[in-house]
């Protein structure tokens, strides 16, 4: 199993790590900051660097508890020797920043409008997430949403981690009112789970990186919705 150094901290740019696998597509470390792709969120790039050489970091997956940091070549490196990781930072703040806004959204469409979001893909650019049930919405009403999405990102809100015991995390979670049906789908070997809170606006166990405080976000615009099935809606959100 790697530590996963930015669960308790997703500010670690940098990094000192182990070698503990070599595959062909890259290498496993005893620790690292590195996010794997998951969740919606793209796997983090960067760069591995020892005394005599660097190699990019060209994407990052998880694979039976280890993180895999896929090398384009694994030249030069053996196990056991001591590497510094380094994060490609603009880009995983930007999902950072990206992510935070999403759960906000969703706790918006939850309160306001009674829809659960269903899943979730944040790219640099553009992100989305499908709503159910929803109807489609005019640019009107979209533009009202985004109003109202600014006004709370600019309350400043802090976003804070904490560890909760399985069964207590689900209860916490249910008094909150967060879809707690999706839990049901981590593995039971699970046994702590991680809240992500946003003030007193949201709660949710999330695995992902996301900002300290809700003024680093920016502000959201919600561009745009595109039908997806019956009462599901595709909504697109950049920041800007
Ligand atoms: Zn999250």
């Amino acid at each position: 199993m790697t530590e996963r150094l930015y669960l308790k901290d997703c500010y670690i740019r940098d990094f000192e790590a182990t070698i503990v696998e070599i595959t062909s597509h890259g290498v496993a470390l005893d620790r690292s900051a590195f996010f794997p792709e998951g969740g919606g969120q793209l796997g983090d790039r960067g760069t591995l660097k020892w005394e005599e050489g660097e190699l990019k970091v060209i994407n990052t997956r998880q694979l039976q508890g280890k993180i895999i940091h896929e090398l384009d070549i694994v030249e030069g490196l053996r196990v056991g020797m001591q590497i510094k990781g380094e994060i490609e930072w603009t880009r995983r703040y930007q999902l950072m920043r990206s992510h935070t806004a999403q759960h906000l959204i969703s706790r918006y469409f939850q309160l306001h409008l009674q829809a659960e979001t269903v899943s979730n893909q944040l790219k640099i650019e553009i992100n989305r997430l499908d709503l159910s049930p929803l109807s489609k919405l005019s640019s009107d009403e979209l533009n009202t949403i985004t109003i109202q999405i600014n006004a709370l990102i600019s309350t400043n809100m802090p976003v804070t981690i904490s560890f909760l015991q399985r069964d207590e995390a689900i209860k916490f979670l249910e008094e909150k009112e967060y879809q707690t049906q999706y839990l049901d789908m981590v593995p039971k070997s699970v046994q702590e789970f991680r809240i992500i809170s946003i003030n007193e606006y949201d709660w949710a166990a999330c695995a992902g990186t996301h900002v300290q405080n809700t003024s680093e976000i920016g502000q959201v615009f919600l561009e745009k919705t595109v039908n997806k099935g019956k009462q599901r809606e595709r909504v697109y959100y950049s920041l800007t």
